[in-house]
Parts: C-alpha cells; sequence; structure tokens
C-alpha cells in the first residue's frame, strides 16, 4: 500500500492494476484480508495501443525492411518515459550519425540499461508492454548509478553530446579516486591507534601494522568513520571529493565481484566481435537445430553474441556457427 501523501488516507494498492469492470475491481478488492471496508477512490484501467514487433529492428533501432527509419519508444513495444526516452535518444543519434556518414552508435549489455533493453527487443521481441526492471541485466553489478559517469561521459563526450568541461570533470574523478586509492594503500596504521575503533565496530583487531585499505575493506568499516578516527588519514583524504572517495571505496570493497563480472562480460564481447551479418547461409546447415536455423534466419543476428542471445538457438548451435566462421 502507497500512501498518496501525508494528509490524505487515499492509497495506491501496489500490484493490483486492473482493466476489469469498475464493479469487479472493487468486489475483488474487499476479498483481500484487511480491506473488505475499503473505499474505492478511482478504478485502475489500462491503455491499448498497437507496435511493431521489435525484432525487425537492427541494433541501432533502424528498420531492417526500410534503409533511414528508425523507430523509438512505445511503437517498438515498451512502456514507460525512460524507456521511450532513451531509444528516442539512440535513434536520434544514430540517424544523425548516418545522415553524417559516421558509424553507428550502439551500446553493450555490459555498458548500460540502454544496451541491455534494445539487444532484449531485437532480440527477443516482447510479447507485453516491455519494461527495463534491473533483474534483465545480467551485468548490473557493472551498471551502477555511482559508475554512470565514468561509463557514459566520454562515449557522450566523443559523439559531441557532452561538454568539453563535463568531461574533464569525469577525469578529475577518475584521477581523483585512484590517488585515494593510493592514499588508502600507502597509509599504515598501527595497532593501538585503532583497536579502540575496531572493536567498537564489531571488527577483529589486528596485530601488526595494516594498511588503511585493507582495514576499508571490511564490510563493517566505512572510510568517513575511518578517517574520523584517524586524523592523519583524515588530511591526506581533505584533497579529493567525497564522490572520489566513494568511488575508491566501492571499487576496493567489492573488488572481488567486479572483476569476475568484468571478466564474464569480456568473454561476452569476444562473441560480440565476431560480426556474421550476411557472411552465413543458415538454410544450408544441417547441424543448426531446426528451431535455431528458423529464427536465426528471421532475426539475422549481426554478431554472434546477438546469436546466442536469442531464445532457441544453443550453445551448441553457437558451435556450430563458429564452426562455419572458420573458428
Ligand atoms: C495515463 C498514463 C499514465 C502513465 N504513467 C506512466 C508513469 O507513471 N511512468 C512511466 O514511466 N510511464 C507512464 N506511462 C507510459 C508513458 O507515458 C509512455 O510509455 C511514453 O510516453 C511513450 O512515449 P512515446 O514517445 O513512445 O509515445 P507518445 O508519448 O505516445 O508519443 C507519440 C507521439 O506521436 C504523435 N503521433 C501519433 N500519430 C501521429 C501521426 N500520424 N503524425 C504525427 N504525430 C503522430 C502523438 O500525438 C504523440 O505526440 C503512462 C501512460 C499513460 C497513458
Amino acid at each position: 500500500m502507497e500512501p498518496e501523501g501525508w494528509s490524505t488516507v487515499e492509497c495506491y494498492v501496489n500490484g493490483f492494476s486492473s482493466s476489469l469492470p469498475e464493479d469487479v475491481q472493487y468486489r475483488a478488492l474487499r476479498e483481500i484480508a484487511g480491506f473488505e471496508k475499503a473505499k474505492m477512490f478511482r478504478p485502475g484501467y489500462a491503455i491499448e495501443y498497437d507496435f511493431f514487433p521489435p525484432t525487425q529492428l537492427t541494433s541501432t533501432l533502424e528498420t531492417k525492411p526500410v534503409r533511414n527509419l528508425w523507430l523509438a519508444g512505445q511503437i517498438n513495444g515498451t512502456t514507460g518515459y525512460e524507456e521511450a526516452a532513451c531509444q528516442g535518444l539512440m535513434a536520434g543519434i544514430n540517424a544523425h550519425q548516418r545522415a553524417h556518414d559516421k558509424p553507428a552508435f550502439t551500446l553493450r549489455r555490459d555498458e548500460a540499461y540502454i544496451g541491455v533493453l534494445i539487444d532484449d527487443l531485437i532480440n527477443k521481441g516482447t510479447d507485453e508492454p516491455y519494461r527495463m526492471f534491473t533483474s534483465r541485466a545480467e551485468h548490473r553489478i557493472l551498471l551502477r548509478q555511482d559508475n554512470a559517469d565514468l561509463r557514459l561521459t566520454p562515449l557522450g563526450h566523443a559523439l559531441g553530446l557532452a561538454s568539453d568541461e563535463r568531461l574533464a570533470r569525469v577525469r578529475q574523478k577518475e584521477a581523483d579516486t585512484l590517488a585515494v586509492l593510493d592514499v588508502l594503500q600507502g597509509f599504515g596504521v598501527e595497532p593501538a591507534a585503532i583497536n579502540g575503533f575496531l572493536a567498537e565496530h564489531h571488527s577483529a583487531e589486528i596485530h601488526e601494522k595494516t594498511r588503511a585499505l585493507n582495514i576499508v575493506r571490511r564490510p563493517a568499516i566505512e572510510l568517513p568513520a575511518l578517517a574520523a578516527a584517524l586524523p592523519a588519514l583524515a588530511e591526506k583524504l581533505a584533497a579529493f571529493s567525497i564522490e572520489a572517495q566513494e568511488q575508491a571505496i566501492i571499487q576496493t570493497k567489492y573488488e572481488t565481484y567486479l572483476q569476475k563480472e568484468q571478466q564474464q562480460a569480456q568473454r561476452m564481447r569476444e562473441l560480440e566481435n565476431f560480426v556474421i551479418q550476411g557472411r552465413l547461409n543458415y538454410g544450408a546447415m544441417p547441424a543448426l537445430s531446426h528451431e535455431a536455423r528458423e529464427k536465426l534466419l528471421k532475426i539475422q543476428p549481426e554478431t554472434l553474441g546477438q546469436a546466442s542471445r536469442i531464445s532457441g538457438v544453443s550453445p551448441a548451435d553457437v558451435s556450430v556457427l563458429m564452426v562455419y566462421l572458420g573458428r
């Protein structure tokens, strides 16, 4: 139940959305335990709309049948403001690139949610209005709010969409993050100076001089508290922005997870580098499963990575394609 405001008894019934007739909605609501006497201010409703199956699009959102026609937004089977906005951005960028004889611009699944959304739409299509849930992104550890600027500003700048000043700010944050890591790596902490603090934070005491970096790796220890307990460390960190300090800590605490995720993304990227469009005659590959052949013929994936994500194309089918590609 989501309260609609401080000064109203109105609540939004999350997850109860329905397009059934008003009297049916009212009776259904009162079936819920605790809602026997609920009053309904307004019924739920649904909006019906048509869309073009997005499997007809390339990764730039250009239609395959009609060159120089890009589709973006609800017409591609999505719903939502952000879903529509990000597609408009990508279609617009690519129309501009085409008009100026510049290369196409796409984002990978491990680079941005936009990459996940477009890749899902063009490969899987959608049977119901598509929303960009974080659970759809397999590399979501890499797709964080705290690193959105690091991931995307250089790309935006290269396209002419982000100013020099904005890029400079990001580069400064990157440099400061490395500098903060250097400070933490180089700062030795004596047991006598820190064991009281560690005990207070229910963290094991140290018995020999330890790098500050290894202390902030501990789950219970946050950098601002540690710096407050160690004035000499606080002094060294004072020159760096809170954002750079946060970034350094995120990279430290989650280092192993991030590395693992990056390795996985790298393996996927290798498949992504195999461009296959127009190179393979799927009809003449008896080793492919019947379903894979049908889907590949229909979707005509641009890369081996894209082929591997089409539902119905198994890892065995991908191996067959690799053989035909000479690998
Ligand atoms: C009542 C309601 C509440 C919503 N609430 C939310 C919400 O809380 N959060 C959220 O994320 N999303 C919400 N949505 C969904 C969201 O508004 C849409 O998914 C999104 O606006 C779609 O954007 P779009 O640009 O693809 O399409 P639209 O915004 O529909 O734009 C299409 C445009 O094309 C124009 N057009 C159509 N035909 C022609 C033609 N022949 N020639 C020229 N122009 C034409 C239309 O006039 C319109 O301006 C809501 C939608 C509705 C209806």
